[in-house]
């Protein structure tokens, strides 16, 4: 088509002479002055930004009618309905009025007014439009009957749904930029914070199930297929279903036969559409202290019953929730403590993902103020260092993982009654390698297998000659209570073959988790 154009005269010059036939008859079927353009083939999209009135005037002249469109007759039947700017306009059969609303100040309003009733926190926004599949149906049955009426033009001849814009796209070029505008906020596609349009349209959505269902009784004559879910899942109306069916459906006559008509005319009324907001989720990390023997770090669910009254991760969560006002998260930390195991020294790293969340900027003074409403809400649990992060740096919390190493302090009772000196010999032992299988425990959820756990150092505090502390330094991943008591002779060697006598466990601390992360917040 000729690229030269100007938009001073009433006629449009980008098509050839011979298309006003076309554009005459696209008008009679009440397409929209977009869809006219787009089903002749237009390419510049700068046409389509156009407002609505002067392209309906320059098509109106190419068709020699009245330029007033409000007085105007046309061919096809002309409904009279309610859609959503009220006009008494017929609704697009092509675009089902999608590319009128698209310049709609009062739709504009009201996707403005949804996504401000949403009360998302952002800065930049990307959008998202879901389009009634029965578009592709009814712009077939158009490329059909333009085919069909005007074979003399080659243009028409091949002329398919890849050859010109779709509905869908010129809605997103267009309205993209207006709602940019009246959200005072820049368009960025991929962008964290993402507006939904999701277009449905009732009345006409049985097309599809007329074509699905076409298609599928077409199949069944020549090859049944040989599975019934195969069958299911070839009758479920998708995208892919619904091109493969038009692709078959080549012919004018067919079309005809099977939707009583062709094209497909006007509806009542225009489609509806429905407003949703989504923000990628957000990172808060920080270190934990747990308190108690009775706390189990996530919530505690056996046989579908809940165990305990609270979590170390309910008890940090719940309040960023309400404060970010996000749909949920996901707790994860470097390790995890049995439930009668406390953690001291500066905690644990922990990272949580909230999702959707509607505040995504915290200030420092925020954070900290969030840190004092956790840390007084509770005696069992403190948190430090709590702060926003980037899903980038949750990589590091995983690194460390294998190579960080956790120091313990353990109560220790055992057989044979000792003396000081009967300790001694333990701050001598260095990069002890155990041999141990998985604990007997935790057999039910962890694979059977034997694994090298290293004890880089240990040391002991005399208490009384039945009891001693214990300090280790371990590998991550060693299992401090099979080493002591040796768990049946899973660990080797163990606490117990190192003493010459039965060694138990009555407590067990946590004293330091020796990963630099995240950072330190300093007070
Ligand atoms: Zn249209």
């Amino acid at each position: 088509m000729d690229a030269s154009r100007s938009s001073s005269h009433g006629k449009f010059d980008i098509f050839p002479g011979d298309m006003s036939g076309v554009i005459a008859d696209l008008h009679h079927l009440s397409c929209c002055p977009r869809c006219v353009l787009r089903l002749c083939g237009e390419k510049d999209i700068e046409i389509y930004r156009k407002p609505i009135k002067e392209l309906e005037k320059n098509i109106a002249s190419i068709v020699g009618e009245a330029t007033n469109t409000e007085n105007s007759t046309v061919n096809a039947p002309v409904q009279t309905m309610d859609n959503h700017n009220g006009s008494s306009q017929p609704v697009c059969p092509s675009c089902l009025g999608l590319l009128t609303l698209c310049t709609d100040e009062n739709f504009l309003e009201k996707c403005r007014a949804d996504v401000e009733e949403e009360d998302f926190q952002f800065s930049k926004y990307s959008l998202s439009v879901s389009v009634p599949l029965q578009l592709l149906i009814r712009e077939h049955s158009i490329l059909l009957h333009l085919r069909q009426k005007h074979s003399q033009l080659d243009v028409f001849k091949a002329v398919t749904s890849e050859d010109i814009f779709q509905v869908k796209d010129i809605f997103k070029w267009i309205f993209s930029q207006m709602l940019a505008e009246v959200l005072e906020v820049a368009f960025v596609p991929l962008c964290p914070f993402e507006v939904s349009l999701s277009f449905t349209h009732e009345e006409t959505d049985a097309e599809c199930g007329t074509l699905i269902k076409t298609d599928s009784c077409k199949e069944k004559g020549t090859s049944r297929p040989r599975k019934k879910r195969k069958l299911v899942k070839r009758n479920a109306i998708t995208k892919p279903a619904v091109t493969e069916a038009l692709s078959k459906l080549s012919n004018y006559e067919t079309f005809k036969r099977e939707f009583t008509k062709c094209p497909l005319t006007s509806p009542s009324r225009a489609a509806d559409c429905s407003v949703t907001c989504q923000h990628s989720p957000i990172y808060v990390a920080g270190r934990y202290n747990k308190y108690s023997r009775e706390l189990s770090q996530t919530p505690w669910i056996l046989e579908g019953e809940r165990k305990g009254v609270t979590s170390v991760e309910e008890l940090i969560c719940e309040k960023i929730k309400l404060k970010v006002i996000a749909k949920g998260y996901n707790f994860s930390s470097s390790g995890r403590e049995d439930i009668d195991v406390c953690t001291l020294g500066k905690g644990r790293p922990f990272v949580v993902e909230f999702t959707n969340p509607h505040r995504v900027k915290l200030s420092s003074s925020e954070m900290k103020q969030l840190q004092e409403d956790i840390n007084g809400s509770t005696k069992i649990v403190a948190v430090r260092d709590l702060q926003m992060i980037n899903k980038s740096e949750i990589a590091k919390l995983k690194e460390g993982e294998t190579e960080k190493t956790k120091s313990y302090s353990a109560l220790i009772s055992i057989d044979k009654a000792i003396e000081p000196e009967d300790l001694q010999f333990l701050t001598d032992v260095k990069n002890l390698v155990l041999k141990q299988s998985t604990p007997i425990r935790v057999l039910h959820r962890r694979p059977l297998a034997v694994r090298d756990k290293v004890i880089h150092t240990m040391s002991a505090d005399f208490i009384n000659p039945h009891h001693f502390r214990l300090y280790l330094c371990t590998q991550a991943g060693t299992y401090i209570k099979e080493f002591v008591h040796g768990d049946f002779g899973r660990t080797k060697p163990n606490l117990c073959t190192l003493m010459n006598a039965n060694t138990d466990i009555l407590e067990l601390d946590v004293t330091a988790v020796n990963l630099d992360w995240p950072k330190q917040i300093d007070d």
